[in-house]
């Protein structure tokens, strides 16, 4: 512990000072950040590096397994965290950030681990459907390694879904005022993939071809396309 305290002043007598200027800004006005993004709380997984942000930028929500509950199911931090960047904050768009090598999505692939840690256990069900479509769809021979990561890519998608369970974000899907993300971090490379929701597939980004995403919002709520409604 006594490298992080050097290190804390290391940051208050060096690193501060440099930047005194925005934190003071950001103390008097507030926090404007452009996105929500919700990670795994792997240590090798770092939001604000991997998006080059600096303070006040990303308002980030992390958990074992990058896990989004589905409305109703759970009242708790993330559900809260969501609401309020939404809500409160604004942000326009929700980043689901998943990554190769993921503890979490092994311990799914692998009960065993699971064992002595009845609270991660619990906590993954809201996973279990990306292992179910890795084990139905997915080949038999598909090497460990693989597995997990086909696993945590499907879990990117589903956490997607369940996002779309929540009140705020479904309300402003309605009105297009919010898109969704998924994207993958792989540790080994740095390489981020991202989820392209109308080819249903993740694809790497690269130079100046636009950025595809998960989920758009649509200007018209569904309703008002039906024919009888549109009669009266
Ligand atoms: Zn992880």
């Amino acid at each position: 512990m006594s490298d992080f305290v050097k290190r804390l002043s290391s940051f208050r007598e060096e690193v501060f000072p440099t930047h005194s200027g925005l934190y003071r800004k950001l103390a008097r006005e507030g926090q404007q950040p452009q996105a929500l993004m919700i990670s795994c709380a792997d240590s090798r997984v770092m939001p604000e590096v991997i998006t080059q942000s600096g303070p006040g930028e990303l308002f980030v929500c992390r958990n074992a397994g990058n896990i989004v509950p589905p409305f109703s199911t759970m009242n708790g931090g993330v559900s809260s965290a969501i609401e309020y960047a939404v809500v409160a904050l604004g942000v326009r768009d929700i980043i689901v950030c998943g990554h190769s090598d993921c503890g979490a999505m092994k311990g799914l692939c692998n009960h065993d681990l699971l064992a002595p840690m009845p609270n991660v256990a619990a906590w993954l069900r809201h996973s279990q459907a990306a292992y179910s479509i890795v084990c139905q769809a997915y080949p038999e021979s598909l090497p460990e390694r693989d597995r997990v990561r086909a696993v945590a890519m499907e879990n990117v998608v589903i956490q997607l879904d369940h996002l779309r369970t929540h009140p705020s974000v479904a309300a402003k899907l309605a009105t297009n005022d919010i898109t969704l993300h998924g994207w993958f971090f792989d540790i080994e490379t740095g390489e981020v993939q991202v989820y392209d929701g109308v080819e249903r597939r993740f694809q790497v980004v690269a130079g100046e071809k636009p950025m595809p995403v998960a989920v758009t919002g649509r200007a018209t709520p569904h309703i008002m396309d039906d024919p009888l409604m549109a009669a009266e």
